[in-house]
Formats: structure tokens, sequence, C-alpha cells
């Protein structure tokens, strides 16, 4: 995933009008909430003032909360701002509400995340509702100064629009920014903007209080501040690190005693580089490996596990229900409705115990309603009825067609909704993990999970995710997100766990300020996750309670739903590519997407079925269930208004709604002869004519019995002999077919909808709608701007991306 830098304001052409209006209606969203402004008051004494931690957030209740946003250098603590009031006020610093931003002078600095749909967390909704009152002139923060981080997650909607939204205004109302805005994102790891934007904070002040100087003869505030920035006396601070270990050498393989792991093991020393001058996930180069080091401070340990065995459990006869359970097991007699009984009672005192616990609702067929994932709200486990592979074998990415039946459910959707799939990790990874922990043999225990008595961590509480008592599998297999790239806390955590000198060192480096780029380099960039450092550094052997406050929530995985209730009831599908990411240089063994990799294995007998799997019909029959949760779309449905006419752009997995609303609409038509139907007009791209043209012979169905109007297809990598090349991407086809979708969306009033790739597809649709509004209105590019703002403002012009 490319690693943003800090953002400024001052992004030009349509990616600001597509940032500063990304905003079609948004999903519900685990919000971040936060918020603070101080203003900074320049050291008293001579010193470094050293940022140095960003904080995990915390959630409580639907948000997110971040305890603190700013840790410090012990000693300087007095003079530097902190985002939890209780302590910036004893810290005797100002925050928001105890000074008049009207009259501030000095430098301001916000730090503001986003909650709920784009909205300000609740701590700053007083502010922003001030500020944006209309009566107030354009100058009336004309004196005002300041610099601001937005704190955000891109999986959602409206990315960072607290602090844009507070920008925007500050902006319109005068102020100045001393220092470029950054927006840091949790979904690619806030570190990523935090850390430079922090670096950076300080040259900026110094310059600002530069210029106050100057306008205001003040020295002492300059003096200070470039204290601060004194190389000499900042290192008398800092954690100082010998460099004497330049040459890392992996350990020997062999002392884990396995097989495979030595295998892996020699695998990465096969792909660690050959030349001492390059660096790599293991080893480093000056200046790196020669620097002092600046380190995080290490985070306070705060979690506490005891392993209970689960005979003792019983024997103690501590939970007469899980008795029940296990004997009902032992008996041999597992029957789905004893099952089913034993387990809503389970849930009921929340005990997710047994042995194999971790693997029995969803093998045979139960709702564990997971109490790590009650949060997510109803849950419905549902049968796979169909798997079909949409793509040919030799297609560059292989698309899978589920069929889950709801009809037994309570669940509903409308085309255009996303539902959410509870996923576990890899298993085989997960046994590896307990292998390297040398937990193999306690897999099956119970885990009591507890907050550390005396723990230096404020605020401390058991992660939500994990429940208080379950097995150990349990919380590797259902809620923790092994996967996740260790931030730098992480590793910071890990240098203690590590015994071999110099794997040591090239972990503090990993998490120094002198390593960055190799962080970036070797661990985000590479997808490194914590299996692959475990590999790298033998000796590093965490504790499953650092684990725990490391390692984040197992997230359920997102997909657009692609059939319709009225077409085919009681039927729910979706469609997703299977994901892939092959072996690299820091990851020597190549593996699937969490979610994607787990559904492929599990559909695996539906797709190829053999004799076990067919039942008397010679139809392939299964019994595997998932589970899900509604993720409700407000906007990206099908007009109110059917005869509005409407334009669908969804190249590869992107075209799933579509289906959806097409099976609908040609329903609506059925029931509904007298009705009057708008223009479809559908953009379709893939790879290959032959390999990945997803759902070909239903589009020309649609084509033929008139619900599909228009469909536009490109194909991106097959060749040509024409004379003039065909358009590759939609979004060529689209500038093609400029006068056309000039007329449904200005003319006609009609919809426009998007879905399918962030990254690469969506910007460069906006682009191309910018250019066509432009051209057949013969307006500038500023104008056209404003139009698709105004279209995507009216809920006309919808987007359902992922990346
Ligand atoms: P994960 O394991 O979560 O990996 C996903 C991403 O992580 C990769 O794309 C990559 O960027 C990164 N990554 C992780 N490990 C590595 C590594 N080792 N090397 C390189 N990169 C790595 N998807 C669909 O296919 N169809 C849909 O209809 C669909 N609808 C969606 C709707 C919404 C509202 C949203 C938010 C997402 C939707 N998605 C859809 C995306 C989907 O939710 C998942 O993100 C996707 O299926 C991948 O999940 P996964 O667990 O298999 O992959």
């Amino acid at each position: 995933m490319a690693a943003p830098g800090p953002r400024t304001p001052a992004a030009s052409g349509t990616r600001l009008a597509q940032q500063a209006l990304d905003n079609a209606p948004g999903r519900r969203r685990p919000a971040l909430s936060s918020f603070s402004a101080f203003s900074f008051v320049p050291p008293k004494r001579e010193g470094p003032p050293e940022l140095s931690y960003f904080s995990r957030p915390r959630k409580t209740g639907d948000f997110f909360t971040y305890d603190a946003v700013f840790g410090i250098t012990e000693g300087y603590d007095q003079y530097l701002p902190c985002c939890d009031r209780k302590h910036a006020k004893g810290r005797g610093l100002k925050i928001h509400e105890e000074y008049n931003l009207e009259t501030e002078k000095d430098p301001v600095v916000i730090v503001i995340s986003t909650t709920g749909t784009g909205d300000p967390p609740d701590t700053a909704r007083k502010f922003v509702k001030k500020i944006q009152d209309k009566t107030l002139p354009p100058d009336h923060f004309a004196h005002l100064q300041y610099g601001l981080l937005g704190l955000g997650d891109s999986e959602y909607m409206f990315f960072c629009n607290g602090g844009r939204t507070v920008d925007r205004r500050l902006q319109e109302l005068g102020a100045q920014h001393f220092y470029d805005t950054g927006l840091a994102d949790d979904c690619v790891g806030l570190e990523l903007v935090v850390d430079p934007w922090i670096d950076g904070l300080w040259l900026a002040l110094k310059e600002a209080l530069h210029l106050q100087k100057e306008k205001e003869g003040m020295n002492s505030a300059v003096d200070a501040v470039s204290s601060s920035l004194s190389p000499t006396l900042h290192t008398v601070h800092e954690l100082n690190l010998s460099s004497e270990i330049q040459n890392l050498k992996l350990e020997d393989g062999g002392a884990r005693g396995s097989d495979i792991l030595s295998q892996k093991l020699d695998d990465i020393n096969l792909v660690a580089p050959a030349r001492d001058t390059e660096p790599s996930l293991v080893h480093s180069v000056p200046p790196v490996s020669q620097s002092a080091l600046n380190i995080p401070a290490l985070p306070p340990e705060y979690i506490e596990v005891q392993f209970q065995d689960a005979q003792d459990e019983v024997s103690h006869n501590s939970c007469p229900l899980l008795v029940s359970h296990l004997a009902t097991a032992a008996m041999g007699t597992f029957c789905q409705a004893q099952l089913k009984l034993v387990c809503f009672e389970v849930h009921q005192v929340e005990v997710w115990i047994s042995p194999n616990r971790d693997s029995l609702p969803f093998k045979e067929g139960l709702n564990p309603h997971l109490p790590s994932l009650i949060s997510e709200g109803t849950t419905f486990e549902v049968p796979v009825t169909k798997a079909v592979q949409l793509t040919r074998e030799d297609a560059i990415k292989t698309a899978l067609l589920l069929e889950l039946d709801i009809a037994d459910t309570a669940f509903e959707y409308q085309p255009g909704d996303a539902f959410c799939v509870i996923c576990p990790n890899n298993g085989s990874e997960v046994e590896e993990l307990l292998h390297i922990l040398g937990l193999s043999e306690k897999g099956d225990n119970l885990v009591c999970v507890k907050v550390k008595q005396g723990t230096k961590k404020k605020g401390a509480s058991r992660p939500q995710h994990i429940p208080e008592r379950s097995t150990l599998k349990f919380i590797l297999n259902w809620c923790l997100e092994i996967r996740a790239i260790p931030k730098k806390a992480f590793l910071r955590a890990l240098v203690e766990c590590t015994s071999d000198a110099s794997e040591k060192r090239r972990l503090q480096e990993l998490c120094s300020r002198q390593g960055a780029s190799d962080y970036t380099r070797f661990i985000r960039d590479s997808n490194v996750c914590l299996l692959d450092l475990l590999h790298a550094f033998p000796s590093c052997k965490p504790s499953l309670s650092l684990l725990i406050e490391h390692l984040p929530k197992l997230q359920a995985r997102s997909y657009s739903v692609s059939s319709s209730n009225l077409y085919q009831p009681g039927r729910l599908c979706f469609v997703f590519n299977v994901v892939e990411f092959p072996a690299s240089p820091s990851r020597p063994v190549s593996r699937k997407g969490v979610c994607t990799g787990w559904l492929a294995e599990l559909v695996a007998p539906l797709l190829h079925p053999s004799k076990s799997t067919l039942d008397t019909k010679g139809e392939s029959s299964s019994t595997e269930k998932i589970t899900i949760f509604p993720r409700p779309n407000n906007a990206f449905h099908l007009p109110a208004d059917p005869s509005v006419p409407f334009i669908m752009v969804g190249p590869g997995t992107g075209i799933s709604p579509f289906i959806g609303f097409l099976q609908h609409r040609q329903k609506l038509r059925e029931q509904h002869p007298d009705w009057k139907f708008g223009e479809t007009w559908l953009f379709f791209g893939c790879r290959h004519q032959d390999r990945d043209y997803l759902f070909k012979d239903e589009l020309r169905c649609f084509l033929e019995n008139g619900t599909l109007t228009y469909l536009k297809v490109c194909f991106s990598r097959d060749s040509s002999t024409a004379e003039v090349a065909p358009p590759k991407y939609v979004q060529d086809v689209l500038r093609l077919c400029a006068k056309e979708v000039a007329r449904v969306l200005l003319k006609d009033r009609g919809y426009f909808y998007v879905c399918g790739d962030k990254k690469h597809m969506a910007d460069d649709v906006s682009d191309a709608v910018v250019d066509i509004l432009s051209m057949e209105m013969e307006a500038d590019k500023l104008e056209a701007m404003k139009i698709l703002a105004m279209l995507r403002e009216a809920k006309r012009y919808l987007q359902d991306v992922w990346s």
C-alpha cells in the first residue's frame, strides 16, 4: 500500500475537488474521536521537546478515543501539549476552551479526528459550529496562525473530514497556516504522517516565532525554540544506543527444531542480500547501522493472561453449560439442536471455552455470536449455496461468485448495499504462530485476559475484541489481525523479547527515527507481518499478552451485494477476487488474502465437486456456512424514480452491485409494464475478453431484453490490429461517449455510479467526468469541478470504492 506523505491543503486540480468532495453518503464507521487545540508555549528552560509516541486509539462504545496524541520525553512535559485534557490542564497547557482563538496570536496547533459520517468528534462540535457561523466576516481569524493534524481512516468515506472542515473554514475566515496540514490515515498507519508531521512541527514553530519576533520584537520565544532544535542538546536527552553491531547475521534456524521453520529461515537467509552493502529486513548498512538511535519510549505493558486447563474447569464444575457442552461432545452425539442451545447459553454467560471451541461453531454451522463481534450489530450465519468461478483458469486474478441462502434469516438488503463477512485467520499461520511462541500444546487451553495490576498505561482496559475467557486458538483464529503490519510501537516492544544482540539492534533500528525509511521499505511497503518478523528474528519470543496489546482486531471484510432480493428472493450473491500476495525478499512465502483466501478454500468443494459432495440429483451440496452482518449504504441505490436515466461504471469486480441493479430493474420492468423506465448505461472493463469478462452472458441478456440500454466494454490487455487503438480503460470509453454522458448528467438529471478500485480507477473516472463536463459545457475545468461537486452533493454522482 502506498505510504502517504503529509498532505497539504494546497493540493491542486481535480484530486483536490475529489478529496474535498469525496463525500458520498457514508457508511457507519467506527469513529476516531479526538480533538485538541493548543497554542504553543515556548519552553522556559533549555532542552529538546521530544514527542516520542503516538498512542493507539481506545474504543469506547461506538467511538475511538485517543488517550493522548503526543507523549513527551520526561522532563519536558510541562512545556508541551497533550491532548488528554485532564493532563493538559495539570501541565499548564492551554486547551481550546481555556483561551480565546479570536484573540490568540501565538501559533496554534490543532489535532482533530473524524467520527460518524465525516463529523468532527463530540469534543469539537461546539467549536466547529461556532466557526461555521455564516455571519462571521472573512477576516475573523486574520490574526490566527495554525498548524492542523487530521486523524482519520481512509477505509471509510469522508476521510479526515473533521480536520478538513476545520481547516477549510479557518482558511475562509482568514487564518494562516504556519505549517502544512497533515492528514494521517489509520488504514495505513497513522505514524506515517504523524511522525514526520511532528518532526517538522518544531522547525515550523521556530520560523513562525521568528516572524512573530520580527513583528513584535520578542526574542525570548525564538531562543527557546531554537535551543530545542540544537542537535547537541537533542542527543543528550534521546535514548543513545551504541552501534557496535553492524553486521547482522541470522541465528541458526535449526534452533526451532521444526523442519518447516528451518526451511523458512533458510529461505530468508537466501533472500537476504548477498552483499553487505545492501540493506534488508534483517540487515542494515551505514549510516543507519552506525547511528545512535532515537527509539520510541517502551509502551507500558497492560495485559496479563492466565492459562487454564479446560479439564480443570470442568472438574471444578465452575460452568455447568460448558460441562453440558463437553458432555455432549464426549458422548459423540453432536446433535445440532443441542449444540445450538448450548452455544446460545454459553454466549449469554460469555464463556467461549472448550477444547476446539474456536472452530466448532463454524464447523457445526452455528452462529457463534462472538462476544468480540457483538459490537458489529446483529450477525447472521448463512449457508453458502453456490460458488461459481467467473474467470478462466488463465486469468491473472480469480473472481468467484458466492450465493448465500438468507431465506431463514431477518437479513435484509437493497441492491447497492454492502455487507460484512466475519473471517478467521489462516489456520496454518495460527499453528505456525503457536509453534513459534512455544504454545502449540496450549492451543485449546482457556485463557483469561485481564488488565495487568499496577500497569502504567493510563485508562488501560482489555481490548473489546478479546473475550475475557476463551481458548488460545480462538483468540488467534478469530480476534487478532495476525497479518497486520507491525507498528513501530510493537517493534519497540519486540526488542525487549529478543535475546540475540544483532537482532535486537536491527529491531531497534527499524523502530527508530534513523531507520524510518528502512521501516517503510522493509516493513510497511513489503507488507511484513508478525510471522515474517518472527521468522526473520528467530530469537524474538513475544508473549501472548504482548500480541493482545499490539495486534489490532481482526476486521470483518466488506463486500458489495451482487443480487436483487426482488429477482432472487431469499438469496444474496457477492463477487470477489481472491487476493494473492506473491513472495518477496522480506517474505519468502506467497499468501492469499485473509478473507478471500479463506472463502476460496471453504467453497472449493462447491467449485470442484467430488462424488461425496454431490446430492442425489447430482448437484453439489454444501453445509458450509459463513457469518455476515449488514453494512447498509444509504445512498448507493437505484434512483427512486425509475424514469431517471443512470450510468454505471464498474470495471472488474466493480460490476458487482450493478448486476444487482440490473436484476432489480428487470424484475420491475416485468412487474410494471406501464411504468416509464429511464435509459441505463454500463461501462465495464477487464483485462482480456475471453478470460475475465465477468457476467458476459448475463449482460448480453440484459441488453437483449432492454433492461440495459447501452453496454460499453473495453479490454486493457487484448492486442488489437485496428488502425485506431481501441480504448483500454473505462475512463477512455467514457470520454468517447462524452456527449451522452453530459446529456444524462446535465439535461436528463441522471445518476452516475462508480464502483471498484479506489486507488487506480475512481480518480481517473472522476477526472474524465470533469473533462467531459468542461468540454461539453464549454466551461473551464474549475467550473466543471464545481458541477461535479454539486452532483456529489445532490447524491447524483455516487461512489462505492475500495482499495
Ligand atoms: P487482506 O488479507 O485483508 O489484504 C487486503 C490488502 O492488504 C491487499 O489488497 C493489500 O493492499 C494488503 N496486503 C496485505 N498483505 C499483503 C501482502 N503480504 N503483500 C501485499 N499486500 C498485502 N472486494 C471485492 O472483491 N468485491 C467486493 O464487492 C468488495 N466490496 C467492498 C465494499 C466495501 C464497502 C469495502 C470497504 C470493500 C470492498 N471490497 C470488495 C474489498 C474487501 O473488503 C476486501 O478488502 C478484499 O476482499 C480483500 O480482503 P482479504 O481479507 O482477502 O485481503
